[in-house]
C-alpha cells in the first residue's frame, strides 16, 4: 500500500468529516492559557470548519476523522466498508501534532474528532480517547475538544471521553429505528439510546451539588446528536417528534439535521436526489421554536406532516391561529410576545425592558426588529392597530415575499 503524506491524509480525512454537521461548540466552560499556563483557549484551510454557536460566535475547529476505514456498511455513508473511496488513517500522534500545530498558527480554537470503526468499537474509541488525553495531559491543551462517541464502545471508554472532551456526540443517524435497522444493519437504535443515557447520567453526576469531594468534570458543553434528513421517508413531524423525545430523555444540547446527499454506488433504497437545503433550514427553525420559544412539537407540525417550505414555521403557526392575534406589545407577557412572527428572543427582551418606562409605538418596534411589514398584522402598539388586516384572506400572500428572515 502506498504511503500517504500527512497532507494527503489531511485532505482525505477532512473531506470525509464534512458530512458530520454536529460541531458547533456552544456552552463550554471558560478555560484559557493566560499566565503562560497550558495552551489554547475556549474563547473565542483544509480541515478547518467554522462552526457557529447559538450566541453567534464563530469558532474554528480542526474537523477530521481519525480514519475513514470502516468495518460497518451503513448504506447512507460514503465511508462504509463497501464504498470505493480513497482511504487514510492518522496515528494518534499525528492528530495531536496537527492540532497543536494548527493551534500555534492561530488557525483553530479546537478539535472535532470522529472516526470510522477499525477492528472494533473499543479499539477505535480507545484511540480517540488517547488523542484527547495526550492533548490535555501531556500538552496541557485548553482549547475546545468535541469527540464523537461510538455507542457500541465500552462504557468506561465513553466515560473517559467525557472527562477530556468539552462536548461528546452520539449520532442517532436516522429518525426511524426501522430505517436504521434497514440501512445500517450493524447499528442498534436501542444501543445508541443506552449510550446517550449513560452520558446523561455521567453529566448529571458531574454537576451534582452538595457532595464533599467535587466530582470530575464531564463534557461541560453537554452532548449533541445528528440526524440525517431525507435518506428515508420520515416526515418532518416524525423527525421533530424524535428530536423532542431526545431533548427530553437525554437533555441534549442540540440535534443537528444533515440533509442526505446521494453517494456513489449507493443502494436503490436511497433517494437519487439530495434533500432540499430549505428543508434542513425549516427543521432548524422548528427546533428553535421548541427549545427557545415555548412551542410543543405538536403545535408546529403533526407527526404525519411536513413543514411548509415556503414560510417559516412560526408564521405558518400564526396564520393557522389568527384568533390568538393581534398581541398588544405593551401588555402581553413574554410567552405571547415570543409567538409573534418576526419577534426573536432578543427583541422580546428589549421590548420588555423598554416598556417599563414608555409605551412602545410602531416606530419603536420597527427600530428593534428586522421587518415591520411582516409584524404589523400581528401587533397592537400605542399608535397602531391592525384592524381587519389579521383576518384578510390574502394575508399569507402579502407577507410571503418577506419570508427570508428566521423569525
Ligand atoms: S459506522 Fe457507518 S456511518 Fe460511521 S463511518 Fe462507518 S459506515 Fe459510516
Amino acid at each position: 500500500m502506498a504511503i500517504l503524506t500527512l497532507k494527503r491524509k489531511l485532505a482525505i480525512l477532512s473531506d470525509a468529516a464534512k458530512y458530520d454537521a454536529s460541531c458547533a461548540s456552544s456552552g463550554s466552560v471558560k478555560r484559557d492559557s493566560l499566565g503562560g499556563k497550558g495552551m489554547g483557549s475556549t474563547d473565542g484551510g483544509m480541515g478547518i470548519c467554522h462552526a457557529y454557536a447559538p450566541d453567534g460566535r464563530c469558532i474554528s475547529l480542526l474537523k477530521i476523522l481519525l480514519t475513514n476505514f470502516c468495518v460497518y456498511d451503513c448504506a447512507y455513508c460514503v465511508n462504509r466498508v463497501s464504498s470505493n473511496v480513497a482511504r487514510a488513517r492518522f496515528s494518534v500522534d499525528e492528530v495531536v501534532d496537527l492540532t497543536l500545530g494548527f493551534y500555534r498558527r492561530n488557525y483553530i480554537e479546537g478539535l472535532f474528532l470522529s472516526s470510522g470503526i477499525i477492528r472494533s468499537a473499543d479499539y477505535t474509541m480507545e484511540a480517540i480517547v488517547r488523542v484527547a488525553r495526550t492533548l490535555r495531559e501531556v500538552h496541557d491543551f485548553r482549547g475546545y475538544i468535541h469527540l464523537k462517541v461510538i455507542p457500541e464502545a465500552a462504557p468506561a471508554l465513553v466515560e473517559q471521553a467525557g472527562l477530556y472532551a468539552d462536548r461528546v456526540s452520539i449520532n442517532i443517524e436516522l429518525p426511524k429505528d426501522e430505517s436504521l435497522a434497514d440501512l445500517a444493519p450493524e447499528k442498534d437504535a436501542a444501543g445508541i439510546k443506552k449510550a446517550m443515557g449513560a452520558v446523561r447520567v455521567s453529566e448529571d453526576a458531574s454537576r451534582e451539588k452538595g457532595r464533599k469531594a467535587r466530582p470530575p468534570r464531564f463534557a461541560p458543553a453537554g452532548q449533541s446528536t445528528q440526524m440525517i434528513v431525507g435518506a428515508d421517508d420520515a416526515t418532518d413531524g416524525a423527525i421533530l417528534k424524535r428530536s423532542e423525545s431526545l431533548y427530553g430523555a437525554y437533555r441534549l444540547r442540540r440535534v443537528y439535521y444533515s440533509g442526505f446527499s446521494p453517494i456513489p454506488d449507493s443502494t436503490a433504497r436511497l433517494p437519487l436526489a439530495r434533500a432540499p437545503l430549505v428543508r434542513e433550514h425549516r427543521l432548524y427553525q422548528a427546533d428553535w421554536l421548541m427549545r427557545f420559544y415555548g412551542f410543543a412539537r405538536a403545535e408546529i407540525v403533526g407527526e404525519a406532516e411536513d413543514l411548509d417550505l415556503a414560510i417559516d414555521p412560526k408564521l405558518a403557526w400564526a396564520l393557522k391561529n389568527r384568533g390568538d392575534f393581534p398581541v398588544d406589545v405593551n401588555v402581553a407577557d413574554r410567552e405571547r410576545l415570543l409567538r409573534v412572527p418576526g419577534l426573536g428572543v432578543r427583541t422580546v427582551e428589549r421590548i420588555l425592558e423598554i416598556r417599563r418606562f414608555k409605551q412602545l409605538e410602531l416606530a419603536d418596534v420597527k427600530r428593534l426588529s428586522r421587518g415591520i411589514e411582516k409584524l404589523k398584522p400581528f401587533l397592537v402598539c400605542a399608535d397602531w392597530s391592525p384592524g381587519a388586516l389579521i383576518d384578510r384572506a390574502d394575508l399569507r400572500r402579502r407577507i410571503e415575499p418577506q419570508q427570508l428572515d428566521l423569525f
